[in-house]
């Protein structure tokens, strides 16, 4: 009963501004609506850097910790921390800076993350040709919230 309930409220990210949720990560991710904007660094911990969404919708930012994206990750992760060295291309220092980084530092993995969000492809969540799985199941979630008159 109340495992029920929990699984419902459950959700990747909310709108801070407009209330707006994305119940799992892919669908943030290939929301035209949805655009990264930047990435504030963590020097010290890569992982708890902040990717920044801008919801155009509503016209809020808002910021997701890159810890909820670095499984998107399978390559190899430096443990050297190269940033301000002769190496680094500085790109951690702005925020608006969304390019990958070519320096082995430990904190070019988090970039290489950023570009693939960068290049989701952007898709209307109400088609089942994306993501097929997730989005049914996404609409069978919904569907049981709705009055439906068309069923
Ligand atoms: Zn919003």
């Amino acid at each position: 009963m109340d495992k029920d309930k929990y699984q419902t409220t459950k959700y990747f990210k909310k709108c801070p501004m407009c209330g707006m949720i994305w119940d799992i990560r892919a669908q943030l991710l290939s929301d035209p609506d949805a655009k990264v904007t930047g990435y504030i660094a963590n020097l010290d911990h890569a992982e708890l850097g902040i990717f920044l969404f801008n919801h155009e919708t509503c016209g809020t930012s808002m910021g997701i910790e890159a810890s909820q994206f670095t499984d998107m990750y399978d390559g190899p992760i430096y443990t050297e921390k190269l940033t301000r060295s002769a190496e680094c291309p500085g790109y951690c220092l702005d925020k608006a800076e969304l390019r990958r980084c070519p320096s082995k530092c430990e904190c070019s993995y988090i970039r290489d993350v950023l570009d693939q969000i960068v290049n989701w492809e952007k898709s209307m969540p109400q088609s089942d040709q994306i993501l097929p799985s997730a989005y049914r199941e996404l609409r069978a979630r919904h569907s049981l919230n709705r009055k439906d008159v068309s069923v």
